[in-house]
């Protein structure tokens, strides 16, 4: 795309169509334009023509002047209503063409009419006239140059074709017609040059819009790399720690409770020992896979807070709903039945989970997230004293009135 538009940005002055597949998005992106400026013009060109019903008085005196008037009131006056009427809306640009090309055609013939009805002094006004309207009309209205085209031929023909059949030239002096209908080349040229210029500036616009949507999807992509570690594919200390602060403040907004989880491998570094660091990184992977995906079963973020450590928030969640969740914790780690090679024959990888919870009121009287991480935690550490592959619970202040589930152990933070 960005080779195409470049390509069009530097296309020749008498190259008008650009790559197909831009000058198909070019049509489909102008063929459409809101019908209030020409329905504006329009009104104006009743009007113009409407007052020069008193040229027609001046010349054809007041009988004549009734055909005149008849033509202008009675078939000019009503196709234009017709035109502007037809332009509600956004109209196409077909519907724009016809509605111009209708009005300017009955108006040529009008003023046609009357260069042949009038004493032949004031024919010259009236072939002036019929070749200004649609002249100034050709110019006014930025129609597409294809458009124009035909536009301009139809009127052309006509124009020529009444002067021809009227007999308007006289033997010998086609001079004025032909400077006049000459004119016609003026719009044809505007028309061009507008289109050629419009294509340019939706070049641009196209590729100004293709570099920032590319900014936008790389910002996204480093977003995400930003908040991910990059080894687990889990969110990182960081963006967990902004998580957090927001989930605490949500908990205190709504009074709801919060639990934060503790969990780190066991006895891994005998296990990197045994087999290496790739072998252990891919112990951290399989471990990680599986503590995502149950704390986000739970409605919880699970994070890798660093080397063999995780932490993860779980909204809505008690010092005993923490607990089962670090109990699901611990099995699904059960469950992968990871060998480890760093320990006694058919040792498998476990975790030991530290929980806490505290409800959102606490936060008023001082509770801070610092204190829940701090809580879960000291609960890791005891669980790792009481054993290890094990869940433990601490308590905060605010809850401590709180029993935690059996089997598990829970006391209060100090
Ligand atoms: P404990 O049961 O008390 O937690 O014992 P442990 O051996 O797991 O704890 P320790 O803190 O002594 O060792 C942690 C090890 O985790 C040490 C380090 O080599 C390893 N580790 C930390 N980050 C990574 C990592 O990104 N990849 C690998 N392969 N190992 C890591
Ligand atoms: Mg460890
Ligand atoms: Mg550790």
């Amino acid at each position: 795309m960005h080779a195409l538009i470049e390509s069009g940005l530097r296309r020749p002055w008498y190259r008008l169509c650009l790559p197909s597949a831009l000058e198909e998005q070019y049509r489909v992106e102008t063929d459409r334009r809101s019908g209030r400026y020409a329905q504006s013009w329009l009104a104006v060109f009743a009007l113009f023509n409407v007052l020069s019903l008193a040229l027609d008085y001046d010349v054809f005196g007041p009988d004549a002047f009734q055909v005149p008037l008849a033509l202008t009131m009675g078939v000019f006056c009503p196709v234009v209503l017709i035109a502007i009427v037809s332009l509600r809306g956004s109209p196409t640009m077909l519907r724009m063409a016809g509605a111009m090309l209708a009005t300017v055609l009955v108006d040529i013939a009008i003023a046609l009419n009357s260069a042949r009805l009038a004493p032949p002094e004031h024919a010259a006004s009236y072939i002036i006239l019929a070749a200004i309207v649609p002249l100034l009309v050709g110019l006014i209205l930025p129609l597409p140059f294809r458009h124009t085209v035909v536009y301009c031929a139809m009127s052309f023909a006509l124009y020529a074709g009444l002067i021809l059949a009227f007999d308007l030239a006289g033997p010998g002096q086609a001079g004025l017609p032909l400077l006049v209908s000459g004119l016609i080349l003026v719009p044809l040229k505007l028309g061009y040059s507008r289109e050629w210029e419009a294509k340019t500036v939706f070049l641009l616009g196209l590729r100004e819009r293709l570099q920032a949507e590319a900014l936008a999807r790389a910002n996204a992509q480093l977003t995400i790399l930003s908040e991910t570690d990059s080894l687990t594919r889990l969110p990182n200390r960081r963006h967990f720690s902004e998580r957090l602060d927001r989930m605490w403040q949500v908990a205190a907004d709504e009074g709801l409770w919060l639990g934060v989880v503790f969990v780190d491998i066991d006895h891994f570094k005998p296990f990197n020992d045994a087999v290496g660091h790739h072998a252990g990184d891919e112990c951290l992977v399989a471990v990680a896979g599986v503590l995502g995906s149950t704390v986000e079963a739970k409605g919880g973020l699970m994070a890798r807070y660093g080397g063999e450590e995780f932490v993860a928030y779980l909204p809505g969640v008690d010092l005993g709903g923490a607990i089962e969740a670090g109990e699901a914790i611990r099995a699904a780690v059960m469950q992968l039945a990871l060998p480890h090679p760093g320990l006694q024959q058919g040792a498998q990888v476990t975790v030991s989970v530290g929980v806490t919870s505290a409800h959102g009121s606490s936060r008023a009287s001082g509770m801070k997230v610092k204190d829940l991480l701090r809580a879960a935690d000291l609960a890791l550490y005891a669980a790792k004293t009481e054993g290890r592959n094990r869940v433990a619970a601490l308590g905060t202040a605010a809850n401590s009135n709180r029993a935690p589930a059996d089997g598990s152990v829970a006391s209060d933070l100090p």
